[in-house]
């Protein structure tokens, strides 16, 4: 059965019969009930593609849900997330296990009813087994049962044909890459390489693509490896390895030791970062991740054969740059359309007062809330146009050209 609190959930409400919480009679519970914070982020528990992810409409399988976000897992059955505050993911989405879906909210038929304190506010997660009509209404399952046993048998499967592989974790590798700029090509290449194409015992048992030891969010397992002696010679030992919820959350930590390199050479892997795939693999290489002289033909022959560069154009994330009175002031990206920029930076050269709250990762400006923060690299950063207003000036241009963000305050 699945241990909701690992995924950081409470449960409220089990699946079954209970008694309404609005009016009190006894009634059949479709899903289970899941709490984080209010506006925390909701990950997917399993891969798939989005078929809906906007406000339910009642008579179409989800009134009263509030926000859904449903998708559609590997045997067609459906998973919804609803009551959320916001959707993350577009409907004809694919998802990977792990990915972020929407904030957890209290929209629809809730305690709360979308009050803006977020009373109410909880995760209502279900699994029906249908996906049509009416998106497969009355064909509820209890979701912890089903969700441990898709997730039993999706491991069971062993190694993967490259192609199913790469298309199980390009998404989350491209996802990834936008945050981190490790390439996206690499990440597919190395994992590909260390874990088999998901055949390797790690992998499938704990999820671990990359073989990472310790204990991850999931815990550890014992496996054999292969340890050297200083005279070259070698022998097998039971390690400890971590064990993550899903590939995600693995590719995720494969990312973290990149970008912090070791604790003798921080920026140890910073070559790799934003570096087309050829240096990408070489640096890589020179920074000591492997030693074996063959490991970066390996990888690049990999990418090349499997044409995963292209992975490297959707994850990359293009700069921008916020001027004042002809002068930059900050440093941006500019992603789906969007610049955002590291609200410290922008606050500061507008002197406006932030409020950073790292626990809730709420930033304020001059006593107005910032919509959309995200937590990048350590830094903070929000698209522009909701900083600047915050701080009381206003977006004058954009050249698209130069990527430059002109303010006026
Ligand atoms: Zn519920």
């Amino acid at each position: 059965m699945i241990k909701w609190g690992d995924y950081g959930f409470t449960v409220t409400s089990p699946f079954g019969s209970r008694r309404d919480p609005i009016n009190g009679k006894t009634a059949e519970h479709t899903g289970i009930d899941l709490v984080k914070a209010h506006k925390a982020p909701i990950f997917a528990f399993t891969d798939g593609e989005v078929v809906h992810a906007r406000m339910g409409q009642s008579g179409t399988g989800f009134g009263n849900f509030g926000n859904v976000v449903a998708i559609k897992d590997q045997r067609g059955a459906l998973h919804c997330y609803a009551h959320l505050d916001s959707c993350s993911v577009k409907s004809g989405q694919k998802v990977a296990a792990g990915q972020e879906v929407g904030k957890q909210g209290n929209t629809g038929r809730t305690n709360g009813n979308g009050a803006a304190n977020g009373k109410g506010s909880h995760l209502h997660y279900e699994v029906r087994t249908k996906a049509t009509p009416s998106f497969g209404f009355g064909s509820h399952t209890d979701p912890s049962a089903y969700l441990s046993k898709y997730l039993e048998q999706g491991k069971g499967t062993s190694k993967m044909k490259p192609t199913d592989f790469i298309a199980k974790i390009a998404p989350a590798a491209v996802e990834d890459m936008k945050k981190t700029a490790v390439p996206a090509s690499l990440t597919i290449a190395q994992a590909a390489l260390e874990s088999g194409w998901g055949g390797s015992g790690l992998t499938v048992k704990a999820n671990n693509l990359f073989g990472i030891k310790g204990s991850g969010p999931a815990g550890s397992v014992k496996m054999p490896t292969t340890e050297y002696r200083p005279d070259g010679t070698s022998y097998q030992i039971l390690a400890n390895f971590r064990v993550y919820h899903n590939w995600a959350e693995s590719i995720g930590d494969h990312s973290k030791l990149l970008v912090n390199g070791t604790t003798d050479d921080p920026k140890r892997y910073h070559k790799v970062l934003n570096a087309d795939y050829k240096t990408a693999c070489v640096e890589v290489w020179k920074a000591e991740y492997a030693t074996s002289p063959e490991y970066p033909k390996l990888l690049i022959d990999l990418i090349e054969q499997h044409k995963l560069d292209k992975y490297d154009q959707m994850g990359k994330v293009e700069k921008a740059t916020v001027e004042l009175n002809g002068k930059k002031i900050a440093d941006g990206t500019f992603l789906n359309g969007l610049v955002t920029v590291p609200i410290r930076d922008m606050a500061e050269a507008l002197g406006a007062k932030l409020v950073w709250d790292n626990i809730k990762k709420i930033a304020t400006v001059n006593g107005k809330k910032i919509v959309g923060v995200q937590v990048v690299n350590g830094r903070a950063i929000a698209p522009v146009r909701e900083v600047v207003e915050a701080a009381g000036g206003r977006v004058a241009a954009w050249d698209g050209l130069k990527r430059a963000v002109t303010i006026q305050k």
